[in-house]
C-alpha cells in the first residue's frame, strides 16, 4: 500500500461482484497491478453476507439466490468456492393462506378451490380469466394478460405498490415479468439450469477471488479521494453520481432490513414469505434455509422498501430510461477520452441479477484486454 495511486495499472471503483471479477481477471490474465476500492468497509457489494451477533449467517443487503444458465460462468466461479444446492422456495401469504409462488398448478388449484389441475385444465382456466392483451405495455398489463384480475390483485398489485411505491401500470413489463408463471408443479422460485449457493457464502467467495499479490484492496474509500488515477479506470458505482448529477438525478429504490433473532432453529417453512397485502414490509427472509447453517437460533429479516438510502434497484420507467441514455452517452465519451469503463447494476442502471453482472464484467474484461492488454 506504499505505492502512489498512479503507479497501478488500473483503478477499480466498487468491490462488488463486477469489481472483484475484473480485479481477478486483470491480475491473473494480464499481470496488471490493481487497486480495488470500495466506499463500504467490506468486499462483495450487495452480495455481502456475514455472521450476525447471534452467530447466524445473514445476507446483509437482502437475499441473493445465485442461479445461472451459463455453465462457463459457473465453472469460472467454482475456482473460488464449493457449492451447495440452492433451495430457493418462496410462498406468498394472501387471502389468509400460504400459496406456492411463483404461480404454478398447485397455486392455481388452491386459489380457485380445485383438488388438482392438469396443465390442460389450467390453460383453459387461465384462458377464461386472462385479459386479451397481445402486447403488454406495462407490468399491470403483463400480469393481467397472463393470469387475470383476481390473481393480479391477490399476488402482484399490493406487493408492487409497496416495493416500488408505484403502480404496476407505470412500470415496465419486465418488472413483474421477472417472475415465471408455470403450468407444472415446479415450486422453485426461478427457472435457471444451475441453482446453487456458495458453500461458505458470497463474502468468502469474493474474498478468495481477490486474494492475489497484484491486487490491493482499499476499503472505506471514496472514488473522489483518489486524485492521481492510473491510466485505466473501471467504475461500478451509480452513473449519475459519477457525473455529479449534472443531467439530474436518476431514480433508485432503496431498502432497509430489520434482522430479528428467534430462539428456535427455524421459524418459516421456506426461505422467503411474500406479503402482498399486509404489513409495511414486503417479505420475510430466513436465509438459513439457503445457507444450510446448523444453529439453534435463527434470524428473520423483515424487508422494508424506501425511497432514500443506498441505491438498490433502478426504477424501470420510460422516463428514467431516457435520462439514463443521456448519461450513457456521457459515459461513452468518458471511455473514449479518459479510458473510464462503466459496468454493473448501478453503472448501467439495469435490474441485473448477480450472474448477469458477472457476465457483463467478463465481457468488459474482453474489451479491456483487446484494447489495452499488451
Ligand atoms: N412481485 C410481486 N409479488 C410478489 C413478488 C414479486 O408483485 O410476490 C413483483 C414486484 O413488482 C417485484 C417484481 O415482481 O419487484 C420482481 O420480484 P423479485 O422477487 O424478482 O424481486 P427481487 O428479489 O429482485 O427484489
Amino acid at each position: 500500500m506504499n505505492l502512489s495511486h498512479s503507479s497501478y495499472d488500473i483503478l477499480i471503483a466498487g468491490a462488488g461482484p463486477v469489481g472483484c471479477v475484473l480485479a481477478e481477471r486483470c491480475a491473473t490474465q494480464l499481470g496488471w497491478k490493481v487497486l480495488l476500492i470500495d466506499k463500504r468497509n467490506h468486499v462483495a457489494g450487495n452480495c455481502y453476507d456475514r455472521f450476525h451477533e447471534s452467530g447466524v449467517m445473514i445476507h446483509q443487503y437482502g437475499p441473493h439466490y445465485f442461479r445461472t444458465n451459463n455453465k462457463d460462468l459457473l465453472d469460472y466461479l467454482s475456482q473460488f468456492t464449493e457449492w451447495i444446492p440452492g433451495k430457493y422456495f418462496v410462498t406468498s401469504y394472501t387471502r389468509n393462506e400460504y400459496f406456492p409462488f411463483p404461480i404454478n398448478l398447485l397455486t392455481l388449484a388452491q386459489f380457485f378451490g380445485k383438488d388438482s389441475l392438469t396443465p390442460e385444465e389450467a390453460t383453459a382456466l387461465l384462458e377464461s380469466k386472462r385479459e386479451k392483451i397481445a402486447f403488454p405495455k406495462n407490468s399491470e398489463e403483463f400480469v393481467l394478460s397472463r393470469v387475470g384480475k383476481e390473481m393480479y390483485e391477490a399476488f402482484y398489485l399490493g406487493y408492487t405498490l409497496k416495493q416500488w411505491d408505484m403502480h404496476p401500470r407505470d412500470l415496465s413489463p419486465s418488472v413483474c415479468g421477472r417472475i415465471p408463471i408455470r403450468l407444472n408443479n415446479d415450486c422453485r422460485y426461478v427457472d435457471h439450469t444451475y441453482q446453487c449457493t456458495p458453500k461458505e457464502g458470497f463474502t468468502a467467495l469474493f474474498t478468495k477471488m481477490t486474494q492475489h499479490p497484484l491486487i490491493d484492496i482499499q476499503l472505506a474509500t471514496d472514488f473522489n479521494t483518489i486524485t492521481h488515477k492510473p491510466p485505466l479506470v473501471i467504475y461500478t458505482g451509480a452513473i449519475d453520481e459519477y457525473f455529479q448529477f449534472k443531467l439530474g438525478k436518476l431514480a433508485w429504490r432503496s431498502l432497509s432490513f430489520d434482522f430479528q433473532v428467534k430462539n428456535q432453529a427455524y421459524v418459516q417453512d421456506n426461505v422467503q414469505i411474500n406479503y402482498p397485502n399486509e404489513h409495511d414490509y414486503t417479505r420475510t427472509v430466513e436465509i438459513k434455509h439457503v445457507t444450510g447453517q446448523v444453529h439453534p437460533q435463527t434470524v428473520i429479516s423483515y424487508e422494508y422498501p424506501k425511497a432514500e438510502g443506498d441505491p438498490y434497484y433502478p426504477i424501470p420507467t420510460d422516463e428514467n430510461q431516457a435520462l439514463y441514455l443521456q448519461y450513457k452517452e456521457l459515459a461513452e465519451q468518458e471511455t473514449k477520452a479518459h479510458q473510464v469503463y462503466f459496468c454493473g447494476r448501478l453503472a448501467e442502471y439495469k435490474y441485473f441479477n448477480t450472474d448477469e453482472v458477472i457476465e457483463n464484467a467478463l465481457r468488459t474484461f474482453d474489451v479491456l484486454k483487446s484494447k489495452h492488454g499488451h
